[in-house]
């Protein structure tokens, strides 16, 4: 599944991409990707004559901010345009997108189609299609329509989250520290393998109970993460699961990975074997050694 470093890099290649990308056209191949407004035709409709002018990311959430383009030969700067409101993303396991110039036939996994004028597609493909998208009209409260994005905890980069933040919401967990590390609600935008690599990095065991977890190593933990996640933006994502970028290529992050699938593999730091466990229900890798 895509984690914050892949949804950003995802991010950052729509940026490039689609510049002054105006919608002209939308075909929606697969209704349930739709998730909002409950009517297909209410999001296409709402979409049409929509300039695509700034993507952010919350979580593992796209945000695109839109605005409303009636007239292309106007010439007043682009901010000057009236909002039209937001399209949102969710990629959820195996969604991703493809920018096609000089659109071409559509393969069996595409749910959702954007052209422009001169016929450029953003195509949006999906194997498993649980990826959703919503559009929200302005005036409406985006945290009130998309349910998990309004209960999301504080980004990892921001300040917010830190040693002190994260003692406050553990201190009476008894839930594993893994278990928290991937509740959304607490910190947005990690997932199984940054848990994972985070964990190992800050010499931390998976298993431990959140509460038991001291104040330096929450310092030491708040700093692994932030430097996993950089790392893995910096290197475009992983190559485990199905991400792919805008240009249907895989990240490389996967061949630096400490614990992450490589269960029996030795440890980079003692050499002790790499071990393999669930908890709640997800994989974990863990060198039972270095991480107390
Ligand atoms: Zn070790």
């Amino acid at each position: 599944m895509p984690e914050l470093p892949e949804v950003e890099t995802v991010r950052r290649g729509l940026e490039q991409k689609l510049n002054n990308f105006i919608i002209k056209k939308v075909e929606v191949c697969r209704d349930s990707t739709v998730a909002f407004p409950i009517k297909k035709e209410e999001f296409i409709k709402g979409l049409l004559n929509s300039l695509i002018y700034k993507w952010d990311r919350r979580g593992k959430y796209l945000i695109a901010q839109l605005k409303e383009v009636q007239n292309e030969s106007a010439q007043f700067p682009l901010e000057n345009f009236q909002n039209n409101g937001f399209l949102v993303v969710h990629l959820r396991m195996t969604g991703y997108f493809k920018f096609i110039e000089n659109s071409s036939h559509p393969c069996k996994h595409t749910r959702i189609r954007f052209f422009d004028k001169n016929n450029n597609e953003l195509r949006y493909i999906d194997v498993r299609s649980f990826g959703q998208m919503w559009w929200i009209n302005k005036g409406l409260s985006i945290n009130k329509i998309i349910k998990g994005l309004g209960s999301l905890g504080p980004e990892p980069f921001s300040k917010d989250f830190d040693a002190n933040y994260l003692k406050k919401v553990i201190s009476k967990r008894t839930k594993s520290i893994k278990a928290i590390l991937l509740d959304q609600t607490i910190v947005a935008g990690i997932g199984n393998i940054y848990a994972d690599e985070s964990l190992y990095s800050a010499g931390i065991s998976p298993f431990r109970e959140a509460r038991t977890i001291k104040k330096n190593e929450l310092i030491k933990l708040k700093e692994s993460i932030v430097t996993v996640l950089k790392k893995s933006i910096g290197s475009g994502g992983t190559t485990f699961s199905d991400f792919r970028d805008l240009e249907g290529e895989n990240g490389n992050f996967g061949l630096q990975t400490n614990v992450y699938r490589r269960t029996g593999k030795e440890c980079r730091k003692c050499g002790n074997l790499i071990e393999r466990q669930k908890i709640t229900g997800r994989s974990t890798h863990w060198c039972p050694k270095c991480q107390k």
